[in-house]
């Protein structure tokens, strides 16, 4: 296992759209935080074979809610009991409304080398109703601060087929995140999740998310002007300049060994056919596991040949690069036509076999979520 995951369970409030596993930061188990992930750590160095990390991502939640000297001592720990490449990429996820340039300069002084900024857009209105806590001129202004802090690899979020957007307003938008020069963007269209606030006004009629037909539209534009900008297409929703591609998420999507910790976090070993672990979100249970010296983790599945198959074409799919023909061939004893005749039959001619590698035409990402029904 080359990466870890490090997920922060802390916000300073709930936005209403998100199903992540986050609480409050009144949580009383806040300030024991940065020792239970460190006793974790430990815990984890005892038992499992992992590293030395290629990379290390601090997800959440709100990870920059915690103080540049816990993440210096997290990356110390991870170092010391795992070993932490020359290289690694080591990405922070920041909510604009926690940061100043002092808490910038520590984290990137700690050895955050990447940083990943939770804009979401530039645009008042539209933050207002996703209910984010920054303003336009705050997530500006933190751009600026990473920049002069040292990170030259900035990444941001940008959300799209929010209520009442229009076209324009969504391409004002990208311009206005384009002339802060991000290494890499990723674009979110607004889904509506299970049990979140804006589920409950959906259901109300209160709450109008863009329709199909405009998402669609807004998807195509925004490959369309950030391919123009430079940007790669390199995966459904992210787009990076040459060599600033995640490493981290590629390790997901290329379904390689990554240790998840934290609650909520999942594992994955790519050892026999794989397997999956999760840290059920309860940060109660997970403390007092801590405390007393057990394991947080629980098992959720182990992958037989035709599942792990699956996976590697639902999970490399999301790639532009694809998959490639030959390695699926070794792995599985099968070429990915031989395995899914039918499904790959149904995906044409969205689903393009060119170079020794399948991968999805922008149309075949506009349908993903059903294309990729049938091979599951
Ligand atoms: S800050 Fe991020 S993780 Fe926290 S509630 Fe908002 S969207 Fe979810």
């Amino acid at each position: 296992m080359k990466a870890l995951y490090l997920h922060i369970p802390f916000c300073l409030r709930k936005c209403p759209y998100c199903d992540f596993f986050s609480v409050t930061r009144t949580s009383p188990l806040f300030q024991e935080f940065p020792r239970l992930l460190i006793a974790h750590l430990r815990l984890q160095a005892e038992r499992a074979t992992a590293g030395p990390f290629s990379t290390v991502f601090f997800g959440g939640g709100t990870p920059s809610l915690l103080s540049p000297s816990s993440v210096e001592a997290i990356l110390a720990e991870v170092d010391h009991l795992f070993g932490l490449e020359g290289e690694a990429e080591v990405t922070l996820e920041a909510n604009p409304g926690t940061l100043s340039l002092e808490i910038l300069s520590g984290f990137r002084a700690a050895g955050i080398n990447r940083l990943s900024l939770g804009l979401q857009s530039l645009q008042d209105d539209k933050l207002k109703t996703l209910g984010r806590l920054h303003t336009a001129a705050e997530g500006r202004q933190a751009v600026g601060w990473a920049r002069r802090a040292g990170f030259d690899n900035l990444s941001c979020d940008l959300m799209f087929g929010l209520p009442a957007q229009s076209l324009p307003q969504l391409m004002a938008d990208v311009e206005a995140v384009l002339s802060l020069q991000p290494e890499h963007l990723s674009c979110y269209g607004l889904t509506v999740e299970e049990g979140t606030p804006f589920e409950e006004l959906q259901r109300q009629a209160l709450l109008h998310p863009a329709a199909e037909d405009l998402a669609t539209e807004m998807y195509v534009a925004l490959h369309e002007r950030l391919g123009d900008a430079g940007y790669g297409h390199y995966e459904i929703s992210n787009y990076a300049r040459p060599g600033r591609a995640c490493r981290h998420n590629q390790v997901y999507w290329r379904r390689q060994g990554y240790l998840g910790l934290g609650p909520g976090a999942a594992s994955f070993s790519d050892q026999g056919w794989g397997a999956r672990w999760e840290i059920p979100p309860d940060i109660d249970r997970y403390a007092r596991a801590l405390r007393e010296g057990r394991d947080p983790r629980t098992h959720l599945e182990t992958f037989d040949r035709r599942g792990a198959m699956a996976e590697t074409l639902y999970l490399g799919l999301r790639e532009a690069a694809g998959v490639d023909e030959a390695r699926f061939r070794a792995r599985f004893g099968q070429g990915v036509a031989e395995a899914y005749p039918a499904a790959v039959h149904k995906a044409a001619p969205h689903l393009v076999y060119e170079n020794g590698r399948w991968y999805f035409a922008l149309s075949g990402w506009l349908l993903y979520d059903h294309l990729i029904q049938n091979f599951l």
